[in-house]
């Protein structure tokens, strides 16, 4: 793409590292590193378990003030089987748009956050400015669960902005993930004898009427009207795997559910209603396990990043993400969040997704505005 400014050549840069969830980070990170050292920045990279994983933390200001996170993961949704018009993975323009995966969803921040800051003299900051990014937000929020324990006892400032595309409105609240599997056991069989044999999908599919019941009742304790589309805990029967041939009883047979808890609930306690509905069916054949939980947002209303905001949000009311963030984890690490960036949650995800020029160069702005006033002298 031609050179036409230093956010869009470094979104170009950030787009070329194909930071699907099954690829490594170490290649983004390093070079998000650099950007960050040649602002004069602290940079520290923490070390998944996981191979070729890292989240990456800088900061500038006194270390353990209190001004601001901003922050944003680093991988992105794959891209087999979407119609995309040309290489996902090379930046194009078209129009006023600018195609990439991730180009939304969320590199654009990324891109804007560095430039952004590269517009401020960074050792004139009187509070901390901590950048955080993770790795494999996309899959359940993983680098950030992992940074609940990388960063514990380390002092973060008290506030956060994700630039998670909301076409710049800011949103304050959102549901959490969990996923949960139920496994059935059965006893294999010769199908010509049914008696020597009992069927697992067969008892999976009193499991599912089971999950409808739970479904509906939880569909009646409606909370964030205000707020949300489904103001309830959702429930999703995500996946259904069982037998291997006709002539065959199935021994076995896995049920994938996710729900969504709403901030203030207790995801233990929604497993525990969710095992003692499905369970009693058959309790030595029906099993649960909860498998991966990403936490619910609920950042008050008021806070000084709402105010420092406010004049460059679409909207002034604050609303809700119908998506999960890292903003849960960070809330475990006492930093309040709000999710505000460029690019629409619309396009996300999907072929082609874009983010429009001017918002790019908009949050640019945005960026050096906020973290000024966040942490700047004064
Ligand atoms: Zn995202």
């Amino acid at each position: 793409m031609p050179a036409s400014s230093g956010v869009e050549d470094t979104l170009a840069r950030l787009v070329a590292y194909p930071t699907i969830s099954d690829s490594p980070v170490t290649g983004i990170a390093a070079y998000l590193a650099e950007r960050a050292e040649a602002l004069g920045m602290r940079v520290e990279r923490l070390d998944s378990p996981m191979p070729g994983k890292c989240n990456l933390v800088c900061s500038a200001g006194p270390v353990g003030t209190d001004g601001l996170v901003l922050s944003g993961h680093m991988d992105v949704v794959p891209v087999e089987g979407q119609p995309w018009t040309g290489d996902p993975f090379r930046l194009r323009r078209v129009g006023d748009r600018l195609l990439g995966r991730g180009a939304c969803d969320m590199k654009a921040f990324l891109a804007a956050t560095m430039e952004g800051l590269a517009r401020l003299d960074l050792r004139r900051l009187e509070r901390e400015l901590v950048l955080v990014f993770t790795h494999d937000e996309e899959v359940g929020c993983l680098g950030s669960r992992q940074l609940v324990e990388q960063l514990a006892g380390r002092p973060l400032p008290s506030l956060a902005l994700i630039g998670e595309p909301t076409s710049f409105s800011m949103l304050r609240m959102h549901p959490g993930h969990a996923a949960v599997r139920i496994t059935c056991h059965g006893v294999a069989a010769h199908s010509s004898r049914p008696d020597l044999g009992r069927n697992a999908i067969a008892l999976a599919a009193r499991v599912l009427g089971r999950l409808e019941t739970l479904s509906e009742a939880w569909s009646r304790d409606v909370r964030f009207a205000e707020l949300l589309p489904c103001p309830f805990v959702v429930m999703n029967v995500a996946t259904i795997r069982g037998g291997s041939a006709v002539n065959i009883v199935p021994d076995r047979c896995v049920l994938e559910v996710g729900f969504r808890p709403l901030p203030g609930m207790s995801v233990d306690a929604l497993h525990d209603e969710l095992r003692d509905a499905v369970t009693p069916i058959d309790p030595r054949h029906v099993e649960t396990e909860l498998l991966r939980v990403t936490p619910a947002l609920l950042t008050p209303t008021g806070t000084r990043l709402e105010t420092l905001l406010r004049p460059h949000a679409r909207t002034q009311e604050l609303g809700a993400a119908s998506f999960a963030t890292d903003g849960g984890n960070l809330e475990r690490l006492g930093v309040r969040t709000l999710v505000f960036g460029p690019g629409s949650i619309e396009v996300a995800h999907k072929a082609d997704e874009y983010v429009p020029v001017d918002e790019l160069h908009r949050a640019v702005d945005i960026v050096a505005d906020v973290s000024w006033k966040a942490c700047g002298p004064g």
